[in-house]
């Protein structure tokens, strides 16, 4: 086995789409330091900068302290401290429902709830474009996975059409979509939902902090109320670490019986529950937060175009479409040697021949940080004479 694995890394060396692990020593929200040089991180989701916010720092300090370091157990054996009920009804009541339940991860949500509500008798439709963690939440359910074109609501409804009425039906999507930064057409996945008694989801874990005044996809359209499972992660624009799933009471209480990543793994670690819940609370209470994202987002886009390179300022990724792994990583080892990290994003996290450098911003960057990161990817594009677009 041994050569097999050495023969797939070899691929990977060959094909230019080896990943490694690089050592960053964060500064700040936005800083790291490797070798004692400094980088500007625009490859992260820490979308409010809030991981270094004090106000989240200190809840996470106290929860340490309250409660312990690690939870000890599993939630249903050892683990449901106060904090824990305390962050899921603060959940419930952002995303407008009866109830939520929080999980160590986000993909851990995902692949915890897909494979708890869908079953070998159910069909599920899904974006191509979806997140790993609901594909492999689709396929642990064992559930028919019909697979539409990216956001392609007409596809949708020809392949709802040709199925049983009634089978039980799941359709599922990013909110905001992560390697390409657009919002799902929530609203007229919605109406299909209602006309194909189907349930919908939508995993938020960019939208959230990010659209629908920080509230997220089904908030952006009026839909808090309708959507049946809003997902989500504390691992982004909530500073923290963990998942969780938004829905009504008779969902909840199903999943805690029967998702297996939610029974069969220990509680996450009170520092990350305080610190979700600091932020939550800045997020409702401190709104120079999200305007500080906007102004970022809409300074980043013009800035952007300005230069000739298409953007939207709807979400705070941008996606710059290069095409070859090659190109990429070396639009990537430019970036890097004028100090700014911007990955290169190569398959199976986005299509062949659909290589990019994904750029964040974030409520932490300023403008003089965002002007040398443009002009920067600009120059590193041309003179590698390589297509940069969205
Ligand atoms: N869903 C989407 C759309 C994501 O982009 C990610 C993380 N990249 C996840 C789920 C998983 O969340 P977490 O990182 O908290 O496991």
């Amino acid at each position: 086995m041994y050569k097999f694995f050495q023969e797939q890394l070899d691929s990977k060396i060959n094909n230019h789409n080896l990943r490694t692990l690089t050592e960053y020593c964060p500064i700040d929200a936005v800083r790291v330091k490797k070798d004692d040089k400094e980088y500007l991180m625009m490859a992260s989701n820490n979308y409010l900068g809030l991981t270094f916010d004090q106000r989240v720092i200190n809840e996470a300090i106290k929860g340490a302290q309250q409660y312990g370091t690690g939870s000890g157990g599993s939630r249903l054996v050892s683990g449901t401290f106060p904090l824990f009920t305390e962050l899921e009804k603060e959940l419930a009541k952002f995303k407008n429902t009866e109830k939520a339940l929080v999980f160590n991860t986000g993909y851990m949500a995902n692949v915890g709830t897909i494979s708890a509500i869908a079953d070998k008798n159910t069909i599920i439709f899904s974006d191509e474009l979806n997140h790993a963690s609901i594909i492999d939440g689709c396929r642990l359910s064992k559930a028919t996975i019909k697979a539409y074109s990216h956001c392609d609501v007409e596809e949708l409804k020809f392949l709802l059409k040709q199925v049983d009425r009634n089978a039980r039906k799941l359709i599922v999507t990013d909110g905001v979509f992560s390697m390409d930064g657009d919002i799902a057409p929530l609203d007229r996945l919605y109406e299909l939902s209602r006309e194909y008694h189907a349930l919908l989801m939508v995993d938020d874990a960019h939208a959230t902090g990010t659209i629908g005044n920080g509230h997220g996809t089904a908030a952006y359209y009026g839909l808090e109320k309708d959507v049946d499972i809003q997902l989500g992660t504390l691992s982004k624009s909530l500073g923290a670490v963990g998942g969780y799933v938004a829905a009504n009471s008779t969902i909840i209480d199903y999943l805690v019986n029967m998702s297996r990543s939610f029974i069969f793994s220990t509680a996450l670690s009170s520092a990350d529950i305080g610190a979700a819940l600091a932020a939550l609370q800045i997020i409702e209470s401190d709104s120079s937060v999200l305007r500080r994202l906007q102004d970022n987002v809409n300074y980043m886009a013009d800035c952007l175009n300005s230069m000739g390179i298409y953007a939207t300022n709807e979400t705070p990724i941008f996606p710059i479409l290069i095409g070859s792994n090659e190109d990429t990583l070396a639009v990537s080892n430019h970036l890097y040697n004028a100090g700014i990290i911007g990955t290169a994003i190569r398959p199976p996290t986005v299509p062949v021949g659909e290589s990019r450098i994904r750029l964040t911003v974030t409520a932490a960057h300023n403008r003089e940080q965002i002007d040398y990161v443009c002009q920067t990817l600009s120059k590193a594009i041309k003179e590698l004479n390589c297509e940069g677009t969205i």
